[in-house]
């Protein structure tokens, strides 16, 4: 593809990826990722090259720069196997931000605040200019993929996105309290009603009323974002709270 015009003007560079398709619908999530690579050069280079087959709308890199590879109107692909609210083209639907991090491969390391603060002011425009996309819908790749991604991970500053608006998020419950804990091997209605809440939010899991590998990896998922402070696939009070809170306080669908 050859240069276009950026969609957003706080955007610094546009470095067009030939990797991208049509839309089958219109984006309302924006779907956060983590490069997982060395350096934020090799990321972007792979984002551009053509054998590759991957791509995502924007790259952000440690120091604030926004580069954009696939204009927001073209499917970029970034999100891989995924489902959410019972979409499985999480492409078509999402608008893909690559946040430039080493991840848990390579260092994983805390996000600069000048790449948040970036992170932030993207998101804020892509939300001003395309119409209102539910705080609901603002996504890590690890919660619609969650057997197979973890980016980006339990490092990112969710909280501070939510503190600018964007996202929606609620103060985890504390560790450590007493209560009902449900883990891997377990059985029953409490663990069908833990996969029903985390269903009902969004997550691709079903209804088994066994905690097998799915649910540890939704429940690991549901940790890296809303429950960071300790992140075990185990559901404990401190996750379940949270989850209740989150879903309690979920923004009601706009019409
Ligand atoms: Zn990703």
């Amino acid at each position: 593809m050859s240069a276009f015009q950026p969609d957003s003007f706080i955007v610094s560079d546009v470095v067009p990826s030939p990797n991208f398709d049509e839309r089958k619908s219109a984006p309302d999530i924006i779907l956060l990722h983590y490069t997982g690579m060395q350096t934020g050069e090799a990321a972007l280079a792979r984002l551009i090259a053509s054998e590759s087959k991957v791509s995502s709308h924007y790259i952000v890199f440690e120091d604030g720069r926004i580069a954009q590879c696939v204009p927001e109107a073209l499917r970029a692909w970034h999100a891989g196997v995924s489902s959410w609210g019972g979409d499985t083209d999480i492409n078509s639907r999402s608008i893909g931000i690559e946040v430039v991090n080493p991840g848990h491969e390579f260092g994983y390391s805390d996000f600069p605040l000048r790449q948040t603060a970036a992170v932030i002011a993207l998101c804020k425009s892509i939300i001003t200019r395309r119409g209102p996309i539910s705080p609901d819908r603002v996504l890590a790749h690890s919660d619609v993929a969650p057997s197979r991604k973890q980016d980006p991970g339990e490092k990112f500053p969710w909280e501070l996105l939510s503190e600018s608006g964007i996202g929606h998020w609620v103060r985890a419950a504390p560790l450590n309290l007493d209560g009902l804990k449900l883990q891997p091997g377990d059985r029953g209605e409490a663990v069908s009603r833990l996969q029903r809440m985390l269903r009902g939010y969004g997550y691709g899991i079903e209804e088994t009323g066994h905690f097998d590998e799915a649910t540890r990896d939704v429940v690991t998922a549901f940790q890296r974002h809303f429950r960071q402070a300790r992140i075990d696939g185990i559901a404990d009070p401190s996750t379940l709270l949270t989850l209740r809170a989150l879903v309690e306080t979920r923004p009601k669908p706009q019409s």
